[in-house]
């Protein structure tokens, strides 16, 4: 890891970093952060391992999984399970199939997740379940939420503005439409270290268990569907590319994190804040395939 952390500092190769949300242009773009936690807890870790960004995207795997926690196979009537091929905040598809996004891990599929947590709650409320779920799962309560990038979002995610309305025209969405794009956009703004976010991902490597405390967080089942969606849909329309190089289940965010799960073996999280086009960490997802590839990690074999 130590290796893989080197090459990642040296090349010049670092893609770009979001800038659309004003705040996570602020990144530094040699950042560079690798964490890996094993089924016996051991953590290894190299670089800057231990520097909270901002995960994004990446907390839709939470939101999914608080969500059927919620309302279970009934989230399915509002959301697909297929991959997009299209970029994570695209409209098209939306209008073709009336209001119901292709998946949890695109924008508009993760505000729908949201909107089902809300129900029932004020937005408060819903931000703190998933607030506290994340601490939980990490075993940390210092994570909290980066407020600065809230705001940023909240003034400029015209986008999101968008896809929130057209679904609910549609009836997609229960809740007022600022409502839940409150929730979503505070629950991206989540700041976590690779540290804690590999900590977090630990029940997905375990058939939904905590491997430290022994207890199921989900089903077996359950975090075996959240992981066949994560490999198919985690990396919006480059999917199938990470699939092919890394081999794992992962799920990316704009901030440059990546969470990736590697079943019964570890959990690992990467952040590097260069993107590539689709959106995804460049340095992040080749440091995965270097990674992968020295543990023969690759779900698809050696
Ligand atoms: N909050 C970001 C947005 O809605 C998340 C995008 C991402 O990480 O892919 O645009």
């Amino acid at each position: 890891m130590s290796e893989i952390a080197e090459e990642m500092r040296r090349r010049p190769d670092r893609g770009e970093v979001a800038t659309y949300i004003p705040e996570l242009a602020r990144a530094d773009r040699q950042a560079f952060g690798l964490a890996v936690i094993d089924a016996d807890g051991n953590l290894a870790a190299a670089g800057d391992s231990e520097t909270p960004f901002s995960v994004q995207s990446i907390t839709k795997v939470f939101t999914l999984t608080l969500a059927l926690g919620k309302i279970g196979d009934r989230l399915w009537q509002r959301v697909g399970r297929e991959p997009s091929g299209n970029p994570f905040n695209s409209i098209v598809q939306l209008e073709l199939e009336k209001g119901v996004p292709r998946n949890p891990f695109i924008n508009a599929g993760a505000i729908a997740v949201t909107d089902a947590i809300l129900s029932g709650h004020e937005p408060r409320e819903a931000l703190g379940e998933i607030l506290r779920f994340l601490q939980f799962l990490a075993e940390d309560s210092t994570i909290t939420i980066d407020e600065r990038v809230a705001a940023s979002e909240k003034r400029t995610g015209f986008r999101n503005v968008a896809l929130a309305n057209f679904m609910k025209s549609y009836g997609v969405l229960d809740n007022p439409v600022d409502y839940t794009l409150g929730v979503y956009f505070h629950h991206c703004a989540v700041a976590m270290s690779c540290r804690q976010l590999a900590m977090a991902g630990r029940f997905l490597a375990h058939s939904g268990r905590n491997p430290s405390t022994g207890l199921l967080v989900i089903s077996p089942e359950r975090a075996r569907r959240i992981n066949a969606i994560m490999l198919t849909c985690g990396h919006y329309d480059g999917s199938g590319d990470f699939a092919y190089r890394v081999g794992l289940p992962g799920k990316s965010g704009v901030g440059g994190g990546i969470l990736a799960i590697a079943p019964g073996t570890a959990s690992i999280a990467v952040w590097s804040p260069g993107l590539d086009a689709a959106g995804n960490s460049h340095l992040g997802r080749l440091a995965l395939e270097r990674l992968t590839k020295r543990m023969g990690w690759s779900i698809f074999g050696e």
